[in-house]
């Protein structure tokens, strides 16, 4: 299970503090040795921790704290909103265009989860938002990405636009732009290249396909099993292209948690959806607080 070294961790960590009548400066000094290991364990980026550490000593050190009946109690209470806060503090939203249709770009490495998740936002989006969606084969590189695509339109009975992969993927999503608007399909969501490593030619197409129409959204798919790798490609990607939002895969895996805790913080960009399984209604909308509570248990 995800988190599964973190929760124990800080879980055991938060039950010896919970219980003290008084909290004394040194309890709090020890709880939070016990809570950045924990952290640097789970394969949280260093810089996070520090700051994570910083901020709740701050605020566990304050006399309305240490003075009041259940300081224990209060000092746990402070870890899970700092814990709600590194993973974006509140649900962020999904930015639909009052201009049809909406485009929403998935961008990231092959094998992430990048054309899986494709299908499983769009099936996402028809249930929740009752939005009529287009899936876009534009991963014309990958062997078989564009087939795939096919099969999960089927599977969900969802629309796929494809044009094979003779023709450049900015000219598949400028017809495929074209397309919905003549159908009436009011989400174009479109599945771009991955490629092993990044590399000016990815981006460069990156580019050329957001030049098309200005996306609602681009969102990132990275591997939640990969770490800190996953938080360097998010920055990396966000620097070259601009992204909204991140696209947690693979977190019914057993994942340390170093990515989920550290991607928001690094890239300032949110986490808005994470991947719970192979299978196409496996993709949740991503909770801050219910993720901090699953962690504190
Ligand atoms: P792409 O190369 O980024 O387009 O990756 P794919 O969509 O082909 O996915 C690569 C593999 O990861 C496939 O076997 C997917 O079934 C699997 N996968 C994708 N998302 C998840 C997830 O959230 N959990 C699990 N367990 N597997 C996933």
């Amino acid at each position: 299970m995800a988190f599964e070294g973190l929760s124990e961790r800080l879980q055991g960590t938060m039950t010896k503090i919970k219980g003290k009548g008084k909290v004394s400066e040194a309890d709090v000094k020890d709880m939070m040795r016990e809570v950045r290991f924990a952290l640097i364990e789970a394969d949280v980026n260093l810089k996070v921790v520090k700051e994570f550490v910083k901020k709740v000593s701050e605020r566990a050190a304050g006399s309305d704290v240490m003075d009041s009946l259940t300081p224990g109690q209060q000092v746990v209470k402070i870890v899970k909103d700092e814990l709600t806060e590194l993973m974006g503090g509140e649900q962020s939203k999904i930015e639909f265009s009052t201009k049809q249709p909406t485009v929403i770009m998935m961008v990231g490495l092959q094998g992430a989860g990048k054309t899986t998740t494709t299908g499983k936002l769009a099936g996402l989006l028809r249930k929740k938002h009752n939005r009529k969606p287009l899936l876009v084969a534009a991963d014309v590189y990958r062997p078989a990405a564009v087939q795939q695509l096919e099969t999960v339109g089927k599977q969900l009975t969802i629309p796929v636009f494809s044009k094979g992969t003779d023709i450049s993927p900015v000219e598949i999503a400028r017809q495929a732009i074209e397309h919905a608007k003549a159908e009436h399909l009011d989400t174009v969501i479109i599945d771009t290249a991955g490629r092993l490593h990044i590399d000016d030619t990815l981006m460069q197409e990156l580019k050329d396909i957001r030049a098309l129409k200005e996306p609602d959204e681009i969102f990132l798919v990275v591997d939640a099993m990969t770490g800190q790798d996953a938080v360097n490609v998010a920055q990396s990607f966000d620097e070259a292209i601009g992204i909204t939002g991140v696209v947690l895969t693979k977190l019914d895996g057993d994942t340390r948690g170093g990515a989920a805790l550290s991607i928001r913080t690094v890239t300032q960009k949110p986490i808005k959806f994470i991947g719970m399984g192979e299978k196409l209604d496996a993709l949740d909308v991503f909770h801050p607080e219910r993720m901090a509570s699953r962690i504190l248990g």
